[in-house]
């Protein structure tokens, strides 16, 4: 009988190999399963990251333009000089070779070499930038030479009216923030540029292109454009902007604005000193030059500048003085050509005396000693609400950022208030600071019989007219005193009002620095403000101007050939580009 055969270690070694086989090949068909199937997306993803570049395209930012599509700001295209990070050992090789080619010494900035060497893969390091098409012509033997060198086209921008504009148009700079933004891509820094960047920025496009397994590009897969920015209509008039600023520049500073009445719309803004913008991104050396300028040309003086309004606030204490009833439109105060206040004598600028004098008479002459007594009649609340009234206190909300807000008799008590800090403020002195847009705004808010006037920069928008709830009886009074102010021979403004095309009518302003006694008063940092406010015509009135000469000692001096000269220009034109 035969005997069934034993069990061998061989045959246990090949149910092992089985089972293990078996067993291994469940794993891999479960991982196999597991990665193309459940994790398809993910893989296909990331294998998509590997094989697909994605390069954002930076939109064409929008123009602004001033009335008649006069371009304030546009863009232009320029080229550059691009490195392929993608490439980065050849880009470094370049980038050494470059360094050692005299020919292509220019194209070289310092740090060039550890920029490449500190990029990321796949991103791109820009050689040279904003390249003229000749200058772009000069690479072109480069790119013969070298492999992770390319040519691109780039955008800039370009400012026509230049440091005319300067400030209310603003500048672009590359952006502040930690977005992953392109380094080329540039914002809206102050201006127009800045509170308009959504509007005029535009959408980013992208570009995906396929490489290899060595990152070259094999393949354009497809471009999603860039959106263009949209253009901003603005209410400038570029010729009256930029004849202003001729007339401001023979000051060491200065600034004016010049407003439509009827819908609140800014025809010029200027401040001087100014910059180039065309120059201020891209030239180091100009930039430093402009921030260690003492009169800080980068302060937009037309909305930021703070200055106490002098006797261009006179207006305003004569309205709160006829609202309170301490005076009447023929209450006439005797002005000996002073004021004793205890020991303290106040003297009007009119040593000899205006004698009397009304509320219209005092205005038109600026007597001191007439608005001292209203001083001593009124609180300092009325005054205070009556410039609050006016808006002086607050922003305009133009539409131009970093407007600073005038200040009235801050961190004063409101009630009665010292006697001598009452006689300062009723002639614009001590605690009252303005800004020459929120004079423009006042004197407009006078000229058009008390009602609200929102200042705009924005062709599309309109000022509503709501009143200020201010006596339209006594706003006539005012009104009379600037006229003659500007009409009556010897007035401070008479020079405005002379034989001027229609009538206009105003205040001028002195605004003291340091005292008469300061030693430091023949300065220039130490001398007077001079400032004057108008409005044309005086019978229908349409445009307001307000100027400040910063140390201008006197505003009929200083200001009153710049508005008049405003206003023959606005005659001359007879149809104003924004009516
Ligand atoms: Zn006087």
């Amino acid at each position: 009988m035969r005997r069934k055969p034993k069990d061998t270690p061989f045959t246990d070694r090949i149910r092992l190999a089985t089972f293990t086989t078996v067993l291994l090949t469940i794993v891999l068909i479960g991982r196999l399963y597991y990665l193309q199937i459940i994790q398809h997306e993910k893989y296909a993803l990331l294998s998509n990251r590997n094989r697909i570049r994605i390069r954002p395209i930076i939109p064409k930012r929008g123009c602004i333009l001033a009335l008649n599509n006069i371009p304030l700001a546009f863009t232009g295209v320029k080229y550059r000089l691009i490195g392929d990070s993608s490439l980065k050992k050849d880009l470094e090789s370049d980038v050494k070779s470059l360094l050692a080619d005299s020919r292509a010494a220019k194209f070289i900035r310092p740090g060039l070499l550890e920029k490449v060497k500190n990029s990321l893969p796949y991103s791109h390091v820009v050689i040279k930038d904003e390249m003229t098409w000749v200058q772009a012509n000069q690479c072109l033997p480069l790119l013969n030479k070298y492999k992770a060198l390319y040519l691109d086209n780039c955008y800039y921008r370009v400012y026509p009216l230049g440091a005319s504009a300067c400030h209310l148009v603003g500048y672009t700079s590359a952006p502040s923030t930690k977005h992953a933004l392109p380094p080329e891509y540039k914002c809206g820094k102050t201006g127009v540029e800045e509170r308009f960047d959504l509007l005029l920025a535009g959408e980013f496009g992208v570009k995906k292109t396929e490489v290899n397994a060595r990152s070259i590009p094999v393949k354009d897969l497809c471009d999603y454009e860039a959106e263009s920015g949209q253009n901003l209509e603005t209410t400038i008039d570029a010729a009256l902007q930029k004849f202003v600023h001729k007339l401001l520049s023979v000051h060491r500073a200065a600034s004016c604005v010049v407003m439509n009445i009827e819908n609140g719309h800014i025809l010029a803004m200027v401040s001087t000193p100014g910059f180039d913008p065309n120059r201020l991104t891209n030239d180091q050396k100009y930039w430093q030059h402009v921030m260690q300028t003492s009169t800080n040309p980068l302060m937009n003086r037309s909305i930021a500048g703070l200055y106490p309004p002098g006797s261009t606030f006179k207006p305003v204490v004569a309205l709160a003085a006829l609202k309170a009833g301490v005076i009447s439109r023929n209450t006439k105060i005797f002005c000996p050509g002073y004021m004793r206040l205890g020991n303290h004598v106040f003297h009007c600028w009119k040593r000899s005396g205006h004698g009397y004098v009304n509320v219209e008479q005092a205005i038109a002459s600026s007597c001191d000693v007439f608005f001292y007594n209203l001083g001593l009649r009124l609180k300092l609340s009325d005054i205070a609400e009556m410039a609050a009234s006016f808006g002086l206190g607050t922003k305009t909300e133009v539409n131009v950022p970093h407007e600073q807000p005038g200040r009235i008799l801050l961190g004063r008590p409101l009630g009665g208030g010292h006697t001598a800090q009452r006689v300062l403020a009723a002639i614009g002195q001590g605690s009252v600071v303005v800004t020459p847009i929120g004079l423009c705004v006042m004197v407009a808010q006078i000229a058009n019989g008390g009602h609200r006037i929102f200042p705009t920069l924005n062709k599309g928008e309109t000022s509503p007219h709501e009143p200020l709830g201010i006596s339209s009886k006594h706003i006539e009074i005012v009104k009379n005193g600037m006229f003659w102010v500007c009409n009556k021979p010897g007035s401070s403004g008479y020079a405005c009002g002379y034989s001027a095309k229609y009538p206009i009518a105003g205040k001028t302003g002195t605004a003291q620095v340091v005292s008469l006694s300061d030693k430091r008063g023949h300065l220039w940092q130490y001398k007077d403000h001079a400032l004057f406010i108008a409005y044309g015509p005086a019978d229908r009135p349409k445009y307001a101007v307000a100027v400040v000469v910063d140390h201008g000692k006197s505003g009929a001096l200083s200001c009153i050939p710049v508005a008049r000269q405003v206003f023959d220009y606005i005659e001359a034109n007879e149809k104003p580009a924004d009516s």
